[in-house]
């Protein structure tokens, strides 16, 4: 039986007031209310500390790269304290035959009671000969590991959705985890995922379960946000400003970047909230429009840099100077399926008329 959270810190000499002040840290991480404090402290003092195998799959290790970048908590706590992170293809001194060893003991000492977290998706073509380790398709090593898992945690959008590997015409035929499996999958999408979402799933996991999920397996705490509806450039939007070169005046004041390709109108995720690199950034802020990365097939949405023409699912063409009228039918239709942000959309249906009038003067304005 492996110990809780608390026992292991306290063996380590942490304070109970430092303890308190991690928990008080990761609940907001996981996006709760303060109120949910206590219940956090009682698992971490009551749960055992999870076993979790990471496997690599068809990948780039972007996603562990972004997962080493956690700033709360750091992730020598989230790691090596709060789970037992007991095999990872990168991430661990032991290597070859030990390294395998360790993976193996935990699978057969934990039946039914690990955590797979996956990166990569699996190619399936040619009987899967396009990434083989060990002379063992991923197909393979993926049925090793999943068939006695609790779960599965499909960290980025290679493991979630297929990805880059998956894009048109799919040549290994990469296909994503939950697509191969009867085990509980959430999926954690993102080019990479945002470091604090990657642990606050398993910290999720450790202390309440599995989360709520939407239609598309990601968990709603981090993920019910459109990117447009927290965007710091939306007044912008609203009022028709809008960039039209990466280098004109409007780009220099931080207008909105619809018309340079901005997927965030139909992107869920928390980039906007959360942000990257501790809190301090994010692509939009930076002035690159958001690519839809956490949404399925994005790199087949179209050109990256290019207006969102149509929206999937509706057969709305933009113009894209009526751009603000136009995006009311695109926001309405993601925000039924996500059942998110009726109010902002009710308020865009109130401000049409003016809305758009507001953006044609504006974009008569930029083009002089
Ligand atoms: S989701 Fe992106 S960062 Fe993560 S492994 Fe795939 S390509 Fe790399
Ligand atoms: S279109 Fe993009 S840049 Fe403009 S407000 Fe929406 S998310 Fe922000």
């Amino acid at each position: 039986m492996k110990e809780t959270f608390y026992e292991y810190v306290q063996k380590r000499g942490i304070s109970r007031k430092d303890f308190l002040k991690f928990c008080t840290a990761i609940t907001a991480m996981m996006g709760l209310d303060a109120s949910l404090t206590p219940k956090v402290v009682e698992a971490l003092e009551t749960k055992e500390r999870i076993p979790v195998i990471y496997k690599h799959f068809q990948e780039c290790t972007g996603c562990s790269e972004s997962f080493i970048r956690t700033a709360h908590p750091v992730v020598a706590d989230l790691i090596l304290d709060m789970i037992s992170l007991d095999y990872h293809d990168t991430l661990m001194a032991a290597a070859g035959h030990q390294a395998r060893e360790a993976a193996h003991m935990t699978k057969e000492k934990y039946k039914g009671g690990y955590i797979l977290a996956c990166e990569g998706s699996i190619p399936l073509a040619d009987g899967g000969i396009h990434s083989m380790v060990d002379g063992k398709t991923q197909l393979e090593l993926f049925r090793e590991y999943e068939k006695d898992c609790m779960a599965i945690i499909a960290y980025g959008s290679c493991a979630a959705f297929g990805n880059v590997q998956a894009a048109h015409p799919n040549p290994t035929q990469a296909t994503p985890i939950y697509k191969l499996t009867n085990k509980p999958v959430i999926n954690v999408p993102g080019c990479p995922p945002i470091a604090e979402v990657m642990a606050g799933v398993i910290t999720h996991i450790l202390t309440f379960g599995i989360p709520e999920l939407d239609i598309r397996k990601r968990p709603k705490v981090f993920y019910r946000h459109r990117i447009h509806d927290n965007c710091q450039r939306r007044p912008f939007f609203d009022a028709g400003m809008f960039v039209e070169s990466f280098d004109d005046e409007g780009a220099k004041l931080g207008w909105c970047l619809y018309k340079m390709g901005c997927k965030g109108p139909v992107t869920y995720n928390s980039c906007a909230n959360m942000k990257w690199n501790e809190g301090t950034c994010w692509p939009v802020e930076s002035g690159n429009p958001c690519l839809g990365c956490s949404e399925d097939n994005f790199w087949d949405f179209g050109p990256m840099f290019t207006t969102l023409a149509q929206v999937p699912g509706t057969n709305i063409i933009y113009n894209p100077d009526k751009v603000g009228a136009a995006v009311v039918g695109a926001a309405a239709a993601g925000v039924a399926v996500h059942a998110a942000a009726t109010v902002v959309v009710e308020k865009m249906k109130k401000d049409k008329d003016t809305t758009t009038s507001v953006a044609d003067q504006q974009n008569k304005g930029v083009s002089k």
